[in-house]
């Protein structure tokens, strides 16, 4: 079982220490390469994502990703910039579809924006589709006949786009709670009809998943309003993006969400992906091991789950995480003392 493990800028190579630290304390044959991403991989070969780099991950069942970002790198060519890394690989990969779990740990009710009350119930999964959308559609500046300044930048999705996508959020919620809703914006888009008239279609192969619509401006606000009510949010790039970060804030830190990138290539064990906490390189704290590390333990246990088809060992890593969050042992960002090795020391100590 091999995993390619790119720790990345800032806060990553701490936060990616106590991930691997975890992984090497289960039953498990693995086999754990190194690779050099973002500001780190530039300083030492001129390019964020060097070829031996991409060679690794594509040799490997699966990516564990720190995080990339250096402010030092900020006036470089957006090319040479660490943060181009994760997007080439996401596109060199093939990585089109990005699950994003946000559940409420017990005990963690205060740290969310929300009510504890409407916060305990949050257990959702975001399915966010990642190589398409108005992202990667024509874009740029012009001038219209008026001499005003226009900029554009189109969103579109193929058929087969959508379909694929809608297929992995049917598939997420098979394993779940059997309920999808599909978030668009099909009162104005024509980009959000077609999204609408495919899921309806895909939906025929899945007649035992509960699938409902939702326009994504009132998916923004039932989130905060009853987050209990969702099981998986299938969506497109833009409003994924969106709808996530707010997600995250509605269980509390950043620090303690994860997130899987797959494709359609299957490995041995499961289907090829990069997992990752969805924070950036936190360049405010970086160097001074105060990291909370359980996003990226997370995202270990969700690399066991999809990527090595090891469900039980991820469930094994997630208990112990939940049991350090309701011991108390908790990092300053939820208002604790304990540091970044102190918080892996605990939950390898709950295995
Ligand atoms: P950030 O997520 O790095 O940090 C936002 C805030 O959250 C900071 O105050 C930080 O200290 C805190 N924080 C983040 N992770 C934490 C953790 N594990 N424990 C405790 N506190 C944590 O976002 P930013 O400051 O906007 O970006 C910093 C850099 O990271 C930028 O260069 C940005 O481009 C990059 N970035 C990279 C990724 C990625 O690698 N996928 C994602 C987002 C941002």
């Amino acid at each position: 079982m091999k995993i390619a493990v790119f720790a990345g800028d800032g806060i990553g190579p701490e936060v990616t220490e106590q991930a691997v630290r975890v992984l090497k304390e289960l039953p498990l044959p693995l086999s754990l390469i190194t690779g050099d991403v973002g500001g780190a991989a530039y300083r030492l070969h001129g390019h964020p994502l060097p070829d031996e780099t991409l060679v690794a991950a594509r040799e490997a069942d699966a990516v564990l990703f720190g995080a990339v970002g250096d402010p030092s790198c900020d006036t470089l060519d957006r090319h040479l910039r660490p943060e181009q890394a994760v997007l080439g690989l996401r596109r060199e990969l093939g990585l089109f579809a990005n699950l994003r779990p946000a559940k409420m740990f017990p005990g963690m009710e205060d740290a969310s924006g929300l009510k504890p009350e409407i916060a305990s119930a949050i257990d959702l999964l975001i399915v966010r589709e990642l190589n398409g959308d108005v992202y990667f559609g024509e874009k740029g500046m012009r001038t219209t006949d008026a001499g005003l300044r226009e900029g554009y930048d189109i969103m579109s999705y193929d058929e087969g786009e959508v379909r694929r996508i809608a297929r992995a959020g049917f598939e997420a919620a098979r394993k779940r709670r059997g309920k999808l809703c599909s978030v668009d914006k099909a009162n104005v888009l024509e980009t959000s009809q077609l999204w609408r008239d495919v899921v309806i279609e895909v939906a025929k192969d899945y007649a035992d998943v509960e699938l409902t619509h939702m326009y994504v401006d009132n998916a923004a606000m039932q989130l905060v309003r009853n987050p209990g009510q969702f099981d998986v949010i299938v969506t497109g790039n833009l409003f994924g993006d969106i709808l996530s970060d707010q997600a995250s804030m509605c269980v509390g830190s950043i620090g303690l969400l994860a997130s899987a990138s797959l494709g359609e290539r299957r490995t041995q064990h499961g289907t090829f992906g990069l997992y990752e906490p969805i924070h950036g390189s936190a360049p405010d704290i970086a160097g001074q091991g105060i990291a909370n590390p359980l996003a990226t333990i997370l995202s270990a246990a969700d690399l066991l789950r999809h990527s090595l088809g090891q469900a039980a060992q991820a469930e094994r890593v997630e208990s112990a995480v939940a049991a350090t969050l309701s011991d108390g042992v908790l990092g300053r960002d939820l208002g604790g003392t304990a540091t970044t090795a102190e918080i892996g020391d605990a939950v390898i100590a709950r295995l």
